[in-house]
């Protein structure tokens, strides 16, 4: 799990400095589109799976993602896991239930769509709320001579008491809801729905502070549903922006922070891969605005800007990949805050003993079709792309968040 693909070592090693040109944000050249009108996806039939000698598998409930299941053997069982429409970035989610009659102990094997593979390394839960990973000895990834390999093995002991097993930790939309409350109990701390998604699902932002909104900052998370450990560092970042502390109360006193800590909830409930209902990335929509989430988000930021003529300082997008990476916008480009990201970056990486940054700038000065860039192009907002790694351990994602948020408010004073 944790060696390194040697593809991606080489595009970060041979990772080349953007040309330095001194360009303002606005007026950027003709943006490259991507269609994003919607399409197609397979839906997950939802059901128990009876493997018969007692043992049970379910995708029935949500985030789940389990499209089949064969018993090959007395010790061997066999899932397939497949995304929920194709092209596809190979982010392939799973999360499923088990448990049996009698204790038993079996072998899962992981197998996935045609150009599919195995990467998340497997955690397992007892509550379905507090997972851990699997003990490394219970779980055989093979080494394969090229590429990744496309199967897995993980040794499960079932019984009566139900387990859960997923690609990350499960945060449903339940989980996301909940901490949404305990902010709310909070009396800075207001909700905003700002539309509702293709199922139905509400989109709700959260305004943090009491300033008069000429000063705001924007922050999105889970645009992709697998990527809870970058949820996991804006949920550090924004309880430090909340904290009853002298510093949070001046700050929230000047700056209104709003949260999107949820842009894809039909696709986390779903179980998705990476897309929407609309079967379609929404990192790539922020120039069209098709899809509901983003048209509703960007609506949403225009109108603050009309309504009051304040204006967004900073604002960062959480992910998670590989590893960590911070994906930001060419430094020679300047918004409404210069070199705020890169100070960030840099002081609050500091605090981390050890810790260095990979920081990727974009090679263009032209629009794009994410978040990151929409928020520059478009707000002049100071923005990054916040990379958590698949792997990173949950106590340092707490920290960068919440260093991030210390040292913002120290360089937002
Ligand atoms: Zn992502």
């Amino acid at each position: 799990m944790k060696s390194l693909n040697p593809l991606l070592l080489a595009l970060i090693l041979s990772f080349i400095f953007s040309c330095k040109s001194a360009v303002k944000w606005e007026g950027q050249g003709p943006i490259q589109i991507i269609p994003t009108e919607s399409k197609p996806i397979q839906i997950q039939e939802k059901k128990v799976f009876d493997l018969d000698k007692g043992v049970y598998f379910s995708n029935q409930f949500e985030g789940a993602r389990l499209n089949d299941v064969t018993r090959i053997n007395d010790t061997l069982v066999a899932i397939t896991i497949l995304p929920e429409n194709e092209p596809i970035n190979p982010s392939p989610w799973y999360a499923f239930k088990i448990w049996s009659e009698s204790p038993q102990t079996f072998w899962v094997k992981f197998t996935y769509s045609e150009k599919g593979f195995h990467r998340y390394y497997p955690k397992i839960s007892q509550d379905g709320y507090q997972y851990a990973n699997a003990d490394s000895v219970d779980f055989v990834l093979p080494i394969v001579a090229e590429g990744r390999p496309t199967e897995a093995y993980l040794i499960v002991r079932s019984s009566s008491d139900t387990l859960w097993i997923a690609a990350q930790d499960l945060v449903g939309t339940q989980h996301v809801t909940d901490w949404k409350a305990d902010l709310l109990n909070l009396d800075f701390v207001e909700r905003i729905t700002i539309g509702k998604s293709t199922d139905g699902r509400d989109l709700e932002v959260l305004k943090i502070g009491s300033s008069d909104d000429q000063k705001m900052l924007m922050v999105i998370s889970m645009q992709h549903p697998p990527e809870v450990p970058g949820y996991l560092a804006m949920k550090a970042f924004v309880e430090t922006i909340c904290e009853d502390s002298p510093e949070a109360r001046k700050f929230r006193s000047t700056y209104n922070l709003y949260v999107m800590p949820q842009m894809n909830p039909d696709g986390v409930s779903n179980g998705h891969w990476r897309h929407n209902v609309g079967g379609i990335d929404l990192n790539r929509d922020w120039v069209n605005f098709n899809q509901p989430e983003t048209k509703a988000l960007s609506a949403f930021m225009e109108k603050k800007v009309a309504e009051n003529g304040g204006k967004f300082i900073f604002a960062a997008d959480f992910h998670a990949t590989w590893e960590d990476i911070f994906y930001t916008i060419n430094p020679d480009l300047e918004g409404n805050s210069p070199g705020l990201i890169p100070k960030l970056i840099k002081r609050s990486s500091k605090r981390i003993p050890g810790y260095d940054p990979n920081i990727r700038p974009t090679e263009t000065n032209e629009r794009s079709v994410t978040s990151n860039s929409y928020f520059f192009f478009v707000h002049g907002a100071e923005s990054m792309t916040f990379e958590v790694g698949d792997n990173t351990p949950r106590e340092l994602i707490r920290k960068k968040g919440e260093f991030t948020a210390r040292e913002l408010m120290r360089l937002l004073k």
